[in-house]
């Protein structure tokens, strides 16, 4: 194999030479993936809990997008909006399929953050007022715009100059939100779970209230579905579990099947927006809409999303049972899943890689699971083995 011809430690060289130094990177260089499972250059294999940060719901190389992917990229890769074309056509449809009540228009991007923005800019136009409140501890992104709404100090204060004011207010609380939505605010925007700021459900009955007083005060309500989207924790879609529509939807990672794709959604009831207010160079290409429609008609046909629920109550009842002494809470929805640590979260992920499990960190304390949804129960339990091993 041609990987043999270069050792990981000269990739390691490369990396840290030229690149950005923006990354804490393990020292592993991943080459291979298929399934739940990727590999190392020294042929090591890791069961990938982590779904390569939440972005391969079908895990790695699924037969059904590589054969989309290498179809279309025979047949015709990029095309500008400016015109129409039968993948993108067929990716709307879809997505019209299994959005709920009227979520009925999609603008097209390319990443998280881009849908953020999408979804501020949206916001505005429907709305024509431009105040933001946002939830303390949450994640968003790292655009001018998206930053803006990350709660992360760390993240947000070199740039703090830049950056449009929103109000950040206690999630889960809706006596702040109802405090600090007023006369001038555009939208309210909230994830279903809170990933990145540590595995946090948003309570059922916080989502309604929100809904309810967005109604009453002409506010959108966002609710950012970037890691939550497309089965991970047990609905389609996080705000299901709470019955409620949002006015504005952010997508991304899970949706193009590991192709860079984002999108924003928003309800049919508040029209389009005006010629020229958005647009993205790369948004809507045929490449990633024929991965996305593979992705999410194979989310569909294996009824994964059903199968998310499922493993992920038992996964949570199986974590709980362990009684382990390292942890000091237990959170999660569908296979969305994080244990509270007693102590740092990065030795503990790096004993995972040593049994052979990659994990994902939510913050300093917790230790976040995001495995592909096709996962097994065989295979949940070998990370479940590891968990025990690490921190009982
Ligand atoms: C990953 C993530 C983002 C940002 O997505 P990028 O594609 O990295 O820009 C925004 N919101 C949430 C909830 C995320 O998990």
């Amino acid at each position: 194999m041609v990987h043999k011809m270069i050792e990981s430690s000269t990739v390691f060289e490369i990396e840290d030479q030229y690149g950005s130094g923006a990354y804490a990177k393990r020292p592993t260089a991943i080459v291979r993936g298929e399934g739940v499972y990727v590999w190392d250059m020294n042929g090591t294999r890791y069961l990938d809990a982590t779904s390569g940060q939440g972005v391969a719901a079908l895990g790695h190389c699924h037969p059904a997008v590589s054969h989309a992917i290498s179809e279309q990229a025979q047949t015709l890769v990029t095309l500008h909006e400016s015109f129409y074309n039968d993948r993108r056509a067929e990716l709307l449809a879809l997505l019209d399929s299994i959005t709920p009540g009227d979520l009925s228009h999609f603008f097209l991007c390319n990443s998280g953050a881009e849908a953020i923005e999408g979804a501020l800019k949206v916001a505005k136009l429907l709305t024509g007022r431009s105040g933001i409140v946002a939830a303390k501890r949450a994640f968003h992104g790292r655009t001018t715009g998206a930053l803006s709404m990350t709660w992360t100090p760390k993240y947000r204060k070199p740039f703090q100059d830049w950056l449009p004011s929103v109000q950040h207010v206690a999630f889960n609380n809706i006596a702040a939100a109802r405090e600090a939505i007023a006369e001038g605010t555009a939208a309210v925007m909230v994830e279903s779970v809170q990933g990145e700021g540590g595995v946090h459900p948003a309570e059922i009955e916080y989502l309604q209230a929100l809904r309810q007083h967005c109604d009453k005060t002409g506010a959108m309500l966002i609710i950012d579905e970037i890691q939550t989207g497309f089965g991970r924790t047990g609905k389609w879609f996080g705000f299901e579990h709470a019955g409620i529509v949002p006015d504005i939807v952010a997508l991304a990672k899970a949706i193009g099947g590991g192709l860079p794709m984002g999108a924003v959604c928003w309800r049919a009831a508040h029209g389009q927006i005006a010629r020229a207010t958005h647009g993205s160079t790369f948004g809507g290409n045929p490449l990633a809409c024929a991965a996305a429609i593979a992705t999410i008609t194979t989310i569909r046909d294996e009824s994964l999303v059903e199968r998310a629920e499922a493993n992920g109550s038992w996964l949570l009842d199986e974590l709980a049972a362990l009684n382990l002494r390292g942890v000091r809470a237990i959170r999660g929805r569908g296979l969305m899943v994080g244990l509270e640590l007693r102590g740092r979260v990065t030795p503990a992920l790096k004993a995972m890689q040593e049994c052979g499990v990659l994990a994902l960190p939510a913050g300093l304390n917790t230790l976040r699971l995001l495995p592909p949804l096709i996962i097994s129960r065989a295979e949940l339990t070998k990370v479940i083995s590891a968990i025990d091993e690490v921190l009982s």
